[in-house]
C-alpha cells in the first residue's frame, strides 16, 4: 500500500469551503505532492474569485486542522502512521498567505510565524529564503548521492533550455566539489568583479557561476555547514545575472545538512531529481524527493541517468536495469523526465568541457544521445510551465471590453 496524490485528492473532496462547496469541485487544490511519509498541499482559498477577501489566519487554521484529520486519516488507511503534512494557503497569485505544518502528532502548527525561531526546523520555503531579482525560475538538480550524473543533467539542462531560445543562468552550487569549470571548459578564464558585483561566464550560451573558480580547486575545501551556507549565498546574491528565464541550481548530493539548507535558503520554483536505475540508487533518490518536499519544494521530475548502453552493434543493453528510476517515479507521482544513456561521448564531451556537443549528432556519437537530452528538456519545460499554471502564475488573463 502507498499513498498517492489521488487519495489525498479523495481526503480534500471532504473538506467544505465556507461557500458551501468542497476544497477539489471548486478547484482550490492547486497542488498536491506526496513522498511516502510527507505530503505537502497547496490550496487557494479565493481560487475563481480574486476579488473575495481571504479568510483570517483563525478561519485558515481551523480549514487546515480539517484538512490535516481528513488526510491523515486516508493515510493512515494506506498504512502512513506517522504523515508530515504541509498545508499552504496561497493568494491567488500564487503568494503563501499560511504556511501549516503537521508533525507526526497531528498538531497543525502556523509554520509562517513560528519556523524562523526554532533552529531546529528547516525554515519552509519562501519564509525567509531569497529570491533572484530577474530571475522567473529558480530550479534545484538534486541527487541522493554523488557520481550517479547530477551535474551532468544540470549542464545539459541548462544548454537545453538556452538552445530552445530561453536565457538560463547555472550556479554550481555542489561547492564542495565543483566540477562546472571542467564540463563547461571555464579553465582558461578568469572570474571578473565589476564594483563587488561577479560577472557569471558566458560560454555554451549560458550564464554560469562556480566557487571553483573563487578558490584553489586542489585544496580540500573544509567547510562547516554555515561556512558553505554562506559562500552559497555570496555566489546567488553577488552575481549579476541580470534578466533570466530559468537558474538551475547544481546542488551538492545527498540528503545532508549541506543541501538541505542550501536548497531551503533560495526560494525555488522546482527541483529535479537525478537517479540511475538500480534500486539502491532509488532508494537515495526517494530521500531526495522527500527532502525537497519537506521543504515545500515541487519536485517537477525525475531523470534517469545512465539508464542504457547502446553498444557498437546498435543494439541497447539494460546495464543497471532500465526503467527502475521510471518505475520510481510513477510510484511517487513524479513525472518521468526521460532517459539518457550511457555514452562515452556524453562522458568525453563533458570532462572535455564541451557539453554543446551533446546536442549534435555528429559530436555526440549518433541521434540517440541529443534525442534523449532534447526529450528530457521538452518534459521539463511542459512541468514548469502545469506547475506554474497549477501555482496561478502564469494564467492568462481575460479581458472583457
Ligand atoms: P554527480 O554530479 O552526480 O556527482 P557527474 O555529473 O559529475 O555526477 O558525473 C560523474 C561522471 O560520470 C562524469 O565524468 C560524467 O561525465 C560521467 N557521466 C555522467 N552521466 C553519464 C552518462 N550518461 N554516460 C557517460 N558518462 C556519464
Amino acid at each position: 500500500m502507498a499513498l498517492t496524490k489521488e487519495h489525498i485528492n479523495e481526503a480534500l473532496s471532504g473538506v467544505m469551503h465556507p461557500s458551501g462547496e468542497d476544497l477539489v469541485s471548486k478547484g482550490c487544490v492547486m497542488n498536491v505532492a506526496v513522498c511516502d511519509e510527507h505530503a505537502s498541499v497547496r490550496i487557494c482559498m479565493t481560487q475563481g474569485d480574486p476579488s473575495a477577501a481571504q479568510p483570517s489566519r483563525e478561519q485558515l487554521a481551523k480549514i487546515g486542522a480539517v484538512i490535516d484529520a481528513s488526510v491523515r486519516s486516508t493515510a493512515r488507511d494506506q498504512g502512513v502512521d506517522d504523515l508530515g503534512l504541509i498545508v499552504d494557503f496561497v493568494d491567488h497569485q500564487g503568494e503563501v498567505v499560511m504556511k501549516l505544518k503537521g508533525d507526526q502528532k497531528g498538531v497543525m502548527k502556523d509554520k509562517s510565524q513560528s519556523d524562523k525561531h526554532d533552529p531546529n526546523t528547516p525554515t519552509p520555503q519562501n519564509s525567509g529564503a531569497t529570491g533572484v531579482p530577474g530571475v522567473k525560475h529558480i530550479i534545484a538538480v538534486g541527487a541522493g548521492k554523488g557520481g550517479v550524473g547530477k551535474s551532468t543533467v544540470a549542464v545539459n539542462l541548462a544548454i537545453g533550455l538556452a538552445r530552445k531560445g530561453h536565457s538560463v543562468g547555472l550556479l554550481d552550487g555542489d561547492i564542495y566539489g565543483p566540477s562546472l569549470p571542467t564540463m563547461l571548459g571555464l579553465h582558461s578564464m578568469e572570474q571578473v568583479v565589476i564594483e563587488g558585483a561577479l560577472q557569471p561566464f558566458m560560454a555554451h550560451g549560458i550564464k554560469s557561476i562556480t566557487m571553483g573558480k573563487l578558490v584553489e580547486t586542489d585544496k580540500p575545501l573544509i567547510w562547516r555547514g554555515p561556512m558553505a551556507h554562506g559562500a552559497f549565498h555570496q555566489l546567488i546574491e553577488r552575481t549579476q545575472w541580470g534578466e533570466l528565464d530559468y537558474l538551475i541550481i547544481d546542488l551538492p548530493p545527498g540528503t545532508g545538512d549541506v543541501p538541505l539548507t542550501l536548497a531551503q535558503s533560495v526560494q525555488l520554483s522546482g527541483a529535479v531529481v537525478v537517479c540511475t536505475p538500480q534500486k539502491v540508487a532509488q532508494d537515495d533518490a526517494v530521500r531526495a524527493s522527500a527532502m525537497f518536499e519537506s521543504l515545500g519544494v515541487e519536485v517537477l521530475g525525475v531523470v534517469e541517468n545512465m539508464s542504457y548502453f547502446i553498444g557498437d552493434d546498435g543494439k541497447e543493453y539494460d546495464i543497471f536495469g532500465r526503467g527502475g528510476a521510471q518505475t520510481m517515479a510513477q510510484r511517487l507521482n513524479h513525472s518521468f523526465l526521460g532517459a539518457i544513456p550511457i555514452n562515452m561521448a556524453l562522458r568525453a564531451n563533458c570532462d572535455g568541457g564541451k557539453p554543446s556537443h551533446n546536442f549534435d549528432p555528429k559530436t555526440a556519437g549518433g541521434e540517440s544521445l541529443p534525442k534523449a537530452l532534447e526529450g528530457m528538456v521538452d518534459q521539463f519545460e511542459s512541468q514548469v510551465m502545469l506547475s506554474s499554471m497549477s501555482k496561478g502564475s502564469n494564467k492568462p488573463t481575460l479581458t472583457i471590453s
